[in-house]
């Protein structure tokens, strides 16, 4: 059992930075806008505070997805095979220690570590925890530490938090997102970033081979009425040889064009890794909790999305997925 701090212990980590010269901070592995936003976003204040920081992702030779090199602080990134010693280490938006790849044993080895966290599936490691599952981002904790070091908030902090927030909030619009998260997002733009060139960067802009993939995915979905209790599952999968020169994170966005489908709550997409195995995102839309579904199938996630990795083939994978769908919903 791990355990962990359910409250943000915000005094312990504001005197683990102060008492830091260095700091290293973690996004997850396939990072999205708001782990490397996050990561990024927080670099560059405790940079502005005199810090040495390096940020990394824990997949070998790491560098920046080219569909995030728009973020600001994309400087202070390493491969995690060329990091110097720190004396803190920060992870940001990680709801295990699997999800640190390659970092994880820096972590394990580090005196001093703060996690960030906004998943209700936050396993606990670290010794200092910012840990929200009410916060609609780990940026939106961020936000807050930055505010409670009274450090300014730069337009280039802003433009990384920014990135974050609206990822996260699907451009503000999912469940997650509260009047405080607008009137942090309004702070934000009063710093000058130009937010209509941050979201086309971040929810607009696809090569074309990418679109196609997409295209050839929603048009191979199935529909399964009787899933879920009768409240349906749409799914569609994309294999290596579905995805030819794209790469992993080119998948991430199927789910965004699947949930649309209005006779399904719970909407899957089976994307294979580069190693062959299979990765599933799930996405609901009112009842149905599918983080407690990618709890139960051995991952993580939020009440609305959520994902895991499967060992089995992709028609036992779908299996699965229908018969937890079925078991948790006649709990
Ligand atoms: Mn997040």
């Amino acid at each position: 059992m791990s355990s962990f701090a359910t409250t943000p212990e915000w005094d312990e980590a504001i005197s683990a930075i102060s008492n830091s010269k260095s700091v290293l901070l973690l996004a997850h592995v396939t990072p999205d806008a708001d782990a490397l936003g996050s990561a990024l976003g927080l670099g560059l204040a405790l940079q502005g505070l005199g810090k040495k920081v390096q940020v990394t992702v824990g997949e070998v030779g790491f560098t920046t997805p080219a569909s995030l090199s728009f973020l600001p602080g994309t400087e202070l990134i390493h491969a995690p095979e060329e990091l110097s010693p720190v004396d803190l280490v920060i992870s940001c938006d990680v709801s295990s220690d699997a999800r640190l790849g390659i970092a994880k044993q820096i972590l394990d080895d580090a005196a001093v570590s703060i996690a960030i966290d906004h998943h209700a599936s936050f396993t606990g490691f670290g010794t200092i925890h910012l840990v929200d599952p009410k916060a609609a981002a780990t940026a939106e904790i961020v936000l807050e530490l930055i505010d409670r070091l009274e450090l300014p908030i730069t337009q280039e902090i802003a433009g990384a938090i920014y990135s974050g927030l609206s990822t996260d909030t699907g451009s503000f619009k999912y469940q997650s997102t509260t009047a405080h998260t607008l009137r942090m997002a309004a702070r934000l733009l009063d710093t000058g970033i130009d937010s209509a060139s941050l979201s086309r960067l971040l929810f607009d802009d696809e090569p074309l081979a990418a679109l196609v993939m997409m295209g050839d995915a929603v048009s191979r979905a199935k529909l399964i009425p009787q899933a879920a209790s009768g409240q349906g599952l749409v799914y569609t999968s994309v294999s290596l040889a579905q995805r030819p020169g794209l790469d992993e994170l080119a998948v991430e966005r199927v789910i965004e064009a699947l949930r649309k489908a209005t006779e399904a709550e719970v909407a899957a997409v089976f994307k294979q890794a580069d190693d062959g195995h299979w990765k599933v995102s799930l996405r609901s839309k009112t009842t149905v909790d599918v983080g407690a579904i990618a709890n139960h199938l051995g991952g993580g996630g939020h009440k609305f999305a959520s994902g895991y990795s499967s060992s089995s083939d992709l028609d036992q994978t779908v299996t699965k997925l229908i018969n937890a769908l079925d078991d948790k919903q006649t709990n």
